[in-house]
C-alpha cells in the first residue's frame, strides 16, 4: 500500500512521528513524506525530523510566509503533481492546517482516498482559519479519527451518519507521542528558575491584534514579576508582533528563549508549576503531565479538558487572564481521568488505514 502523508507545521510532524514509525515497521505499507515547507527552519522544523527520527521527506515544497490563499493555491498545485506522478492509494493528513486542506484537497480532485487524523474537532469560531480548515478537510475526508468521543459527536451533528465514510474513535496520537518520548525529556540548554511557569503564544486571532497582543502580554508580565516566573518559548509569528509593538525584551520579566524541540518542550512541562498557552497540542500536553492549563482563548476544541477542571479558559483580558490563574491555582482535579486513549492510537489507525484498503 503507497501512502503519501502531507505535513508543514510542528504539530504535523509531532503526529506523524507517530504514525511514521509504525508504517516503518510494516512491510505491507510504503509511505512517501511531503513536507509543504510552511514551517521550515531549524528550530521549527529540523529538530523534530532529527530528534523523533521521522523519515526524511521524499518531497519539500518550499511554500511559505505567503497569504491564506497564495500558500494553500501553491501548495495545492504542487502537491496535484506528486500525486499525479506517484499514484498512491491514498493520501493522509493531520490537524487542521493550510497543508493540511491542500493536501486533502488536491488528493480528492482526483479521486485518491483521504485520511485525516485529528478529525472532528470544531472551536465553533469562523474566524479562526483552524476552523475553515478542519471543517473543510473533514467534509473531503474518507477515513475520520477522532481523537476523542466529542469530537465523534461534532461529525454526527453535522450528519456524517449518513454519509458513506469511515468515522474511528482512535484516541489521540499526541498521547502516543508523549509516553513514546517522556523518558528522553531533555533541559534545554539556557539558564531557567527554580520554579516556572510555562506559556506559548502563536494562534492568529492572539497574535495578530495589537490590542489583544499587549493585554496578554501585560498580564503575562504580572504573573511572571508577581506570581510566577513564566518561561516562554517563543513562536516566530508572535516574535515579529512583538517587534512591531516595539515591546521591550530587555526589560521583560519574561524567560523568553527560541522555539524548543520536542524532547525539550517534554522536560519543561514536567518541571513547570503551570502551563499559560493558546496552543491546542499544549491545552492536552499539559494534562498528559499532570499540570494545570490557563487557555488564552475564549473557547477550546478540547472541551473534556474543561469539563474535568484540567483546563481554564482565560480570554485575552488582562484582569480576566489574572483571575482565571488564581481560580485555577485554587483547584485540585483528579488526573487519573482518562481522557484520549491509552497510547494505542497510531496502532488503531494504522490498523483501519490497511483494513480500508481491503474494501
Ligand atoms: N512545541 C514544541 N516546541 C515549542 C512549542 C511547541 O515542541 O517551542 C510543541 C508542543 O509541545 C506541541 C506542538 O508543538 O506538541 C504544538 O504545536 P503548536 O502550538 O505550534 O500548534 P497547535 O497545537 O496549536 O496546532
Amino acid at each position: 500500500m503507497k501512502i503519501i502523508t502531507v505535513i508543514g507545521a510542528r504539530p504535523q510532524f509531532i503526529k506523524a512521528a507517530v504514525i511514521s514509525r509504525l508504517f516503518l515497521k510494516d512491510k505491507d505499507t510504503q509511505e512517501i513524506i511531503v513536507h509543504t515547507g510552511q514551517h521550515y527552519d531549524e528550530n521549527m522544523s529540523h529538530v523534530f525530523f532529527e530528534e523523533m527520527d521521522i523519515p526524511k521527506p521524499s518531497y519539500n515544497l518550499d511554500v511559505n510566509g505567503l497569504t491564506h490563499g497564495v500558500m494553500t493555491g501553491q501548495m495545492l498545485a504542487k502537491i496535484e503533481s506528486i500525486l499525479m506522478s506517484e499514484k498512491p492509494d491514498i493520501v493522509l493528513v493531520y490537524g487542521d492546517t493550510n497543508s493540511t486542506l491542500a493536501g486533502a484537497l488536491a488528493a480528492k480532485k482526483i479521486h485518491i482516498p483521504v485520511v485525516h487524523i485529528e478529525a472532528g474537532l470544531r472551536s465553533f469560531n469562523m474566524q479562526m482559519p483552524e476552523e475553515i480548515n478542519r471543517i473543510l478537510t473533514d467534509r473531503i475526508s474518507d477515513i475520520l479519527f477522532c481523537p476523542t468521543e466529542e469530537a465523534v459527536l461534532n461529525l454526527e451533528k453535522e450528519g456524517y451518519s449518513n454519509r458513506s465514510v469511515k468515522i474511528v474513535l482512535s484516541g489521540d496520537v499526541m498521547q502516543d507521542a508523549a509516553i513514546f518520548y517522556s523518558q528522553k525529556a531533555q533541559k534545554p540548554n539556557v539558564e531557567l528558575p527554580n520554579t516556572f511557569s510555562l506559556c506559548t503564544l502563536h494562534r492568529a486571532e492572539n497574535t495578530d491584534d495589537p490590542t489583544i497582543l499587549s493585554n496578554i502580554f501585560r498580564a503575562l508580565e504580572d504573573l511572571s514579576k508577581n506570581d510566577n516566573p513564566v518561561v516562554f518559548p517563543l513562536h516566530p509569528r508572535t516574535k515579529v508582533k512583538l517587534k512591531e509593538l516595539n515591546y521591550s525584551f530587555s526589560n521583560s520579566s519574561i524567560h523568553f528563549m527560541d522555539p524548543v524541540g520536542y524532547l525539550e518542550m517534554i522536560w519543561l512541562l514536567k518541571n513547570c508549576t503551570y502551563v499559560l498557552t493558546d496552543s491546542g497540542g499544549l491545552q492536552k500536553e499539559a494534562y498528559f503531565f499532570r499540570k494545570k492549563c490557563v487557555t488564552l482563548r475564549n473557547e477550546t476544541e478540547w472541551v473534556e479538558l474543561v469539563t474535568h477542571g484540567f483546563n481554564y479558559l482565560a480570554g485575552t483580558e488582562h484582569n480576566k487572564i489574572l483571575t482565571t490563574c488564581s481560580l485555577m491555582k485554587e483547584k485540585e482535579p483528579d488526573f487519573s481521568v482518562n481522557l484520549y486513549g491509552n497510547g494505542k492510537a497510531g496502532e488503531i489507525i494504522v490498523k483501519a488505514i490497511k483494513l480500508f484498503k481491503k474494501i
